[in-house]
């Protein structure tokens, strides 16, 4: 079996000061369980958050990561920070292709392969997020739209690349909304995405691939994604917030 990730994306939300008292809570939950040695634990605060999300998780098995980065190294790009910047303020992962940077910013398939390339040159770990939206899902066009996404943003990568990447699964229209995918959907999708891993990269690199399911997990929904041996962990937005309630989500791993 796949060691799981569990992954806090914290989006725009929690000061350096909110991150530090966040840390204060949620680290004694874990040390009572052992999910820490079952499962990577990974939260991604703002950038200005990480390096006190670094000095309050250390020690702790927990790693932190940023939730963007340019793919340039440096130079005239006001306003963005570079794999290297992240790596260097302790992150060891990253989120590349969030929906919401897709849908905000513009990010493109093209844009996503870039940065995920840079993050490793950086020494990041980068978990790649796909998914499709309301209306291609309701369309029936959640496969064409992975299919391209991973061609576009993926499937670009060498072999090498392509082992020291995770994928997040996150249906746009249950993102924020309360109303997740069924677990047996999420397993549909994450088998459709390691057959095309395994078209591209073989079928040993596709069974080893990490991909988890994001979009409205909560406490009480956990068990049923962990349950399928596809979902190799999970994104969590707003339930990540609160330590308690992604303590039990990790607790789930
Ligand atoms: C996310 O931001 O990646 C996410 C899955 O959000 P939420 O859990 O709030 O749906």
């Amino acid at each position: 079996m796949r060691r799981r990730i569990m992954a806090a994306n914290w989006k725009m939300y929690k000061n350096a000061a909110q991150t530090t008292n966040y840390f204060e809570q949620f680290k004694p939950l874990l040390a009572n369980s052992n999910s820490p040695a079952r499962c990577d634990i990974v939260i991604f605060p703002t950038s200005l958050s990480v390096p006190a999300a670094v000095v309050a998780a250390a020690g702790s098995s927990i790693s932190i990561g940023g939730q963007n980065i340019y793919w340039e190294r440096k130079g005239a790009f006001t306003g963005e920070v570079s794999g290297e910047m992240l790596h260097a303020a302790g992150a060891t992962w990253v989120i590349v292709g969030h929906s919401e940077r897709r849908q905000y910013f513009g990010e493109t398939d093209g844009a996503v392969l870039k940065k995920t390339q840079s993050a490793l040159e950086a020494g990041l770990n980068p978990i790649i997020c796909v998914g499709e939206r309301l209306e291609e899902h309701k369309s029936g066009k959640t496969a064409e739209v992975l299919v391209r996404q991973f061609a576009g943003g993926i499937a670009g990568l060498t072999e090498e690349q392509f082992s020291k990447v995770a994928i997040a699964y996150e249906p746009v229209w249950a993102i924020g909304t309360g109303q997740s995918a069924t677990p047996h959907i999420a397993a549909d999708a994450h088998r459709l995405i390691r057959s095309e891993a395994d078209k591209r990269f073989g079928q040993e690199a596709a069974q080893a691939v990490r991909i988890l399911y994001g979009g409205s997990v909560k406490p009480d929904n956990i068990e049923g994604f962990m349950r399928q041996d596809e979902i190799d962990g999970s994104l969590v937005g707003g339930a990540s917030l609160d330590p308690q309630s992604f303590a039990k989500i990790v607790g789930a791993a």
